[in-house]
């Protein structure tokens, strides 16, 4: 992992020492205890911020209701708070009374253009504009979640300042999902990619980084994994381009539907045979292709997307290259041509081993049922470009209500997502256990 040559050199000494001193230890019993009794106290205030956010869904890069609540949060508090870091993102900076690193936190705040049916009394009615479409939105990937267990932690942590031997910076990030007013072959970033970019970490540049994602899981259990978590995303654009003609005549055309039909089946052995699946899965996805406009015509052009999904840079750009070669020559041995363009959106999030040794026993005294063993994830998370710079440990919180069967819970993105707001204490919890034992051990 090349997190590693990132790390500062006083945070490497003591992540090393930690290795060497026998299993990780959590910060000082007393002091999980005050967080646990604070969060507790936070909890119903926790709950109505989150179905105030849940009630007011915004897309991506157009969060500005919850960003105003978020800041206007962080300042009740008294931290330094700056605003509209990556359009609407929100930053505030908590400074403890004790010298020391500093951690970051990160919730994203954005929703879906997806429909929420009735039956929760905060259940969304919200329009948005997602690429310039009015369209229902909801939260239906739970980051309504995120953000108010981060308001949570906030709270109990700025509660305990005087006795925190660091600086805790919480990010409250924009378009998770993407953003909703530019597309991403548009060229310009979004999200955690576009805070970076406006100097994020330029200032002050946190040891490590946490976030944690709610999914489909016993409620308030806690998950994780070392190393790569989730995946890499590529869009995949492939235009094939023939020569139209009469649908009886083929011989006098060159038909990009056959010749499309081709490649989709010639991508299959760039998974099977060209990518190294020891060192880690690989997904290609075509999910649209259109072309055409009549049964009798053979169309000059078809145009298909897709995904591509692996969990190793290594294996990403060489999938990437073979797919190009592969869609090209299919197509030239047909007499037609094939642009493809791969554009990349997420690299893959990947937990530092140390820092993910570090906190497993913090989670573990966090809720009873905490597991290392965390499947891997098709989906992707831009908590990966933080996890460039800094080590970084996500880690996901079952929000499934102990009455319903997990396996059976509605997915995220489904209009059907449901969180059971008893987890979402253990998330505040966890968020601020896990910053405020960074801390200290960085103080041993
Ligand atoms: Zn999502
Ligand atoms: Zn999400």
């Amino acid at each position: 992992m090349t997190c590693h040559q990132l790390l500062p050199f006083s945070a490497s000494l003591f992540l090393a020492a930690s290795l060497f001193a026998g299993p990780a230890q959590a910060a000082p019993e007393e002091v999980l205890a005050d967080i646990r009794n604070r969060t507790d106290a936070v909890e119903q205030q926790l709950i109505a911020w989150r179905r105030d956010i849940h009630q007011h869904p915004e897309l991506g890069e157009q969060e500005t209701r919850t960003a105003a609540l978020v800041a206007e949060h962080l300042r009740e508090l008294g931290m330094e708070v700056r605003t509209e870091i990556g359009r609407t993102g929100v930053v505030g900076i908590l400074k403890g009374g004790q010298p020391g690193p500093t951690v970051a936190l990160r919730a994203d705040m954005d929703a879906l253009p997806v429909e929420e049916p009735e039956g929760l009394p905060f259940a969304s009615q919200a329009t948005g504009t997602y690429f310039g479409e009015e369209t229902p939105v909801m939260h239906a990937c739970g980051h309504d979640a995120h953000t108010a267990m981060l308001m949570a932690a906030a709270d109990v942590l700025t509660g305990m300042k005087e006795d925190i031997p660091g600086t805790v910076m919480f990010i409250f990030q924009p378009a998770e999902e993407g953003s909703s007013l530019v597309q991403p072959d548009e060229g310009r970033s979004w999200g955690a990619k576009l805070m970076l970019e406006e100097g994020l970490f330029e200032d002050q540049k946190p040891e490590a980084i946490f976030a944690v994602h709610v999914m489909p899981g016993r409620s308030g259990a806690l998950s994780w994994r070392t190393g790569p978590s989730l995946a890499s995303s590529d869009m995949l654009g492939i235009n094939v381009t023939g020569k139209q003609g009469h649908g009886g005549m083929p011989w006098d055309t060159v038909d990009p539907i056959v010749t499309s039909a081709q490649i989709i089946t010639g991508l299959q052995p760039v998974v099977s045979r060209k990518a190294n699946l020891t060192q880690s899965p690989v997904v290609v996805t075509i999910g649209s292709i259109h072309g055409g406009s009549g049964p009798n015509i053979v169309p000059e052009r078809v145009e298909m997307t897709g995904t591509i999904r692996t969990y190793d840079e290594e294996v990403r750009a060489q999938v990437g290259r073979d797919i190009k070669t592969s869609a090209e020559k299919i197509a030239e041995s047909a007499g037609a041509t094939a642009e493809v363009s791969v554009t990349p959106m997420y690299p893959t999030t990947v937990n530092d081993a140390e820092l993910t040794e570090l906190m497993a026993p913090v989670l573990e005294q966090v809720t009873e049922s905490a597991t290392a063993q965390a499947q891997l994830q098709g989906a992707s998370e831009d908590f990966a470009f933080y996890a460039q710079e800094v080590p970084g440990f996500y880690f996901f919180l079952g929000v499934t209500p102990p009455d319903q069967d997990p396996a059976e819970a509605a997915p995220n993105h489904n209009p059907e997502f449901f969180v059971d707001e008893d987890a979402l204490v253990v998330g505040a919890r966890a968020m601020a256990s896990m910053a405020v034992s960074y801390l200290h051990k960085a103080g041993e």
